[in-house]
């Protein structure tokens, strides 16, 4: 059987993912993040989504006056709400 305990389930590697965006990553974390990343495709392209997304929120806050930028609190809900699509999206496959 090609199970292995040390590696994340693509479950634990996308929560992991979104993790990595709000904390540093305990290195063993990081390192069983890498190890299933160097072997799934699914994950290594949701965590490119997931880098797409935040660089389009970063640049919509760097951006525009003062009005148009958007509130840390903004950014989070727009970042939670984006993770539990893209989350979904994962489940239905
Ligand atoms: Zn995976």
């Amino acid at each position: 059987m090609a199970n292995s305990s040390w590696m994340y389930s693509c479950h634990e590697a996308s929560r992991m993912i979104s993790d990595a965006l709000e904390r540093h990553l305990a290195p063993t974390e990081w390192m069983r993040l890498r190890m299933h990343l160097a072997l799934c495709k699914m994950c290594r392209d949701y965590e490119q989504n997931i880098h797409v997304l935040e660089s389009t929120l970063n640049s919509l806050g760097n951006q525009g006056t003062q009005d148009d930028q958007l509130s840390d609190d903004e950014k989070t809900l727009i970042r939670s709400n984006l993770n539990s699509i893209l989350r979904d999206a994962d489940d239905a496959l």
